[in-house]
């Protein structure tokens, strides 16, 4: 049995990789300091004999007993109202935290997987992203914190690969959606889901031109599941190709949800805001074979069902 450290294990993605792990066989040991996870996601698996969890902070020393054969480093906070309200633990988990699991998985000759972002191509100059753009980041403005913590995470990943042959593998995250997402974590879905289903006014930043290309998470642990148990140590981009402005994406949400009293509003766009992204996964069909399946239909309905459950309508 494969024994297995998650960090983030009660976020939205660490919790999914704890279930599929667990459905793999795996040995599972979540980690998470809860500053954005909540144990509600992982709490299920409490009741197995092969799943701890360890409620500590990743920035400080790690300490894991036993033997481990992977690390997968999905602690951060990662919406960018998160990042703004906690910009030193963002910066300390990508940093201090990534150093300290790197050094964990030397010492048991681990392999480990760090989950990175498409936030480190900035917003980009080339579109779509492919893994060899270098990215256009501003060092010092508001995403800075988050984005130059997981370019520092790459760099020092990699030097860890390089100079003490560990084996690493980074994944480069573009924006993914589904169930456990939490509702007030200030991202487009769920603030989009919990302002159609209470009948309010959908948000809409800027004019909504910018666009994005949104993931169902089920598709995403596919990626990474596969990219944990191939060879490959490069960055590799998992996303969902599929473009769309934010204006239709709220307007996708509003047909949806149906709610005759929700509307669209304009609020001012956020400094730094990447005007579109979309990935170039040419590199993960050929390495992992991977492609994403479900459509944003099927995915926007399955995370419906979700948030009719969460949302607070008062
Ligand atoms: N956005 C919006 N209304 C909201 C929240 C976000 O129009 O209530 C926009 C935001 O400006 C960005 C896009 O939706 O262009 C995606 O934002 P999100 O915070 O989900 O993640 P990002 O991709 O920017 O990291």
């Amino acid at each position: 049995m494969k024994r297995v450290l998650v960090t983030g294990a009660a976020g939205f993605i660490g919790s999914h990789l704890c279930d599929r792990l667990i459905d793999e066989g795996c040995h599972v040991i979540g980690m998470d300091n809860l500053i954005t996870g909540n144990i509600r996601n992982i709490e299920h698996l409490f009741a197995l004999s092969n799943f701890e969890f360890y409620h500590h902070d990743v920035s400080k020393f790690v300490h894991v007993p036993g033997h481990l054969d992977y690390i997968l480093h999905f602690a951060s906070p990662a919406s960018p109202l998160d990042y703004l309200r906690m910009p030193i633990q963002t910066l300390k988990v990508g940093s201090l935290g990534t150093h300290n699991l790197l050094g964990l998985a030397k010492s048991k000759n681990a392999r480990i997987l760090i989950a990175s972002t498409s936030e480190v191509y900035g917003d980009p100059l080339v579109h779509p992203q492919h893994e060899d753009y270098w990215g256009n980041v501003n060092p010092i403005g508001p995403r800075g914190v988050y984005d130059e913590a997981k370019r520092f995470q790459e760099a020092i990943t990699m030097a860890y690969h390089t100079y003490h042959g560990l084996e690493t593998r980074i994944v480069r995250i573009f924006n993914t959606y589904g169930p456990r997402m939490r509702v007030d974590d200030g991202r487009v879905l769920p603030a989009f889901f919990a302002q159609a289903i209470r009948g309010e006014g959908l948000t809409v930043f800027g004019d909504g031109s910018q666009t994005r290309s949104f993931c169902y998470i089920d598709d995403l642990v596919e990626g990474i599941y596969r990219l944990l148990k191939s060879d490959y140590h490069l960055p590799v981009n998992l996303g969902n190709p599929s473009e769309t402005t934010i204006l239709q994406f709220a307007q996708e949400i509003l047909d949806l949800v149906g709610n005759k009293d929700a509307h669209i509003i304009y609020n001012p766009l956020p400094v730094d805001d990447p005007k579109q992204r979309k990935p170039d996964i040419s590199r993960a069909k050929e390495v992992l074979n991977w492609t994403p399946s479900i459509s944003r239909k099927e995915g926007l309905e399955k995370s419906y069902a979700y948030f009719r459950e969460v949302v607070q309508v008062s």
